[in-house]
């Protein structure tokens, strides 16, 4: 019956199936040790974004060997590895490679116990807190299994290792950097992320927006400063910002429609240096988050109204009126799935894997600068997946709630690796082959 529902679906939808779903699994199976042994030494040695030169070396080292052409340094630390097999589509897929700044608690006998210095150089422990060790190895599986089964599909692979992803710099370095123009011009591009709020070995998806356009804004809130004591002589920059801080709560809870998504959230709030002095600045720093232009903008007007709003209210000279800042290298835009090709992969991931483990799951208000691949030339069709990657045993002591559970970036994230890693092979190759596959 699956089986007819599937034929009739590829037939309107022009996406071919796999030749075997069962040949495929069993291949990815016998890979699997030497996948997590690769796992294992990237999760060892996490590198931070820009600077990820060791896990490059790898990938354009494994890439080769699966008979790739490997080109590194794109977009400083990026590798783009191409296989060209014949006309047909040209689907990028990407894999990104950077750490994060956390001091790894997860007690693995193969934890981190790398210590690095950022781009803007913090000194802190480094670990792969996002699960991007998942994505390489996949990246590399992925590679190993289309090589092998060029027969059966023609296109071209453009297959990407991407840096800085949590820096939201690492998609544009690339893009300038000529991925468009010095390789070939994708039509598809799809990638996937390892998921800490489905169980392991579990694929959702959402149709259209994904996940949400990120901002970060800097307020600076100048006062008069002056003696603790005398405040009448002063404006008082913490109870200001204390005011603006609270005043932005009502942007989203009574100025939005309530069936839109956004989030304004402070995330750090600076000031002063003793008990009895008034300083005279306070610093503000807020993540915005949103899925369109339009709401995006209304948010980032209303945060400059309320900033002005407040400052007037509290007497503050003209002269004096709050600084807001939109970080413009910091914008990640919203990552937005294409329908039809969403579809389409999403019916081939239920034929291959069984309706428990496809499911469909609601936008997420985190950001991805996967967003920039179809941003560059919206012609281009892309898709973004999670793979589940919380371990059974800990998923059902939780009772599925992920509140009770580590987040993704946090220094206790421990995914269950070999269910990561061997679904997400499985269902990159299946939505590879979807795009590439010949037509019989
Ligand atoms: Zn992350
Ligand atoms: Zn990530």
């Amino acid at each position: 019956m699956r089986t007819k529902i599937l034929a009739a679906l590829l037939a309107t939808c022009a996406i071919a199936a796999p030749a075997s779903a069962q040949d495929l699994r069993q291949a990815i199976n016998a890979d699997m040790p030497d996948l997590m042994t690769l796992y294992r030494d990237l999760h060892a040695h996490p590198e931070l974004s820009m600077q990820e030169t060791r896990s490059a070396a790898r990938m354009a080292d494994e890439a080769r060997r699966a008979g790739f052409t490997v080109t590194t340094g794109v977009g400083r630390t990026g590798v783009v590895a191409v296989l060209a097999n014949g006309p047909g589509p040209i689907l990028l897929l990407r894999a990104d490679m950077d750490a994060l700044p956390v001091e790894e608690q997860t007690g693995l006998a193969f934890a981190s116990r790398v210590r690095g210095t950022s781009l803007t150089g913090v000194e802190s422990g480094v670990m792969h807190a996002c699960g991007h060790d998942t994505h390489m190895t996949t990246w590399v599986g992925t590679a190993r299994r289309m090589a092998a089964m060029r027969s059966q599909w023609s296109g071209t692979l453009v297959m990407i290792a991407q840096p800085g992803e949590e820096i939201g710099a690492g998609a544009r370095a690339m893009l300038d950097d000529g991925l468009y123009t010095r390789f070939p011009h994708p039509t598809h591009a799809i990638a996937f992320h390892d998921s800490a709020s489905l169980p392991a070995g579990v694929i959702g998806y959402s149709v259209g927006p994904a996940l949400a356009a990120t901002d970060s804004v800097d307020i600076t809130v100048r006062g008069v400063g002056g003696h603790g004591a005398y405040p009448h002589t002063t404006r008082d920059p913490i109870v200001l910002a204390s005011r603006i801080v609270t005043t932005l709560q009502t942007l989203v809870s009574r100025e939005m429609n309530p069936l839109d998504s956004a989030v304004v959230t402070v995330g750090s709030f600076h000031s002063g240096t003793k008990h009895n002095i008034i300083s005279d600045e306070a610093r503000l720093q807020l993540t915005v988050r949103s899925f369109t232009p339009e709401i995006r903008r209304q948010l980032l007007d209303g945060i400059q109204r309320i900033t002005r709003g407040e400052a007037i209210a509290a007497g503050v000279p003209e002269d004096r009126m709050p600084v807001v800042t939109i970080r413009e290298g910091d914008i990640t835009p919203a990552t937005v799935n294409s329908e039809a090709l969403t579809q389409s992969i999403a019916a081939l991931f239920r034929a291959q894997f069984g309706e428990a483990r496809v499911t469909r799951t609601p936008p997420v208000m985190g950001g991805e600068d996967f967003s920039r691949y179809r941003l560059a030339d919206p012609r281009i069709e892309s898709f973004i997946f999670w793979v589940g990657g919380v371990p059974q045993a800990r998923w059902d002591a939780a009772n599925g709630d992920p509140a009770r559970l580590p987040s993704l970036h946090s220094a206790f994230w421990a995914p269950d690796a070999e269910k990561v890693i061997s679904t997400a092979t499985e269902a990159m190759v299946v939505a590879a082959m979807g795009v590439l596959g010949r037509r019989s």
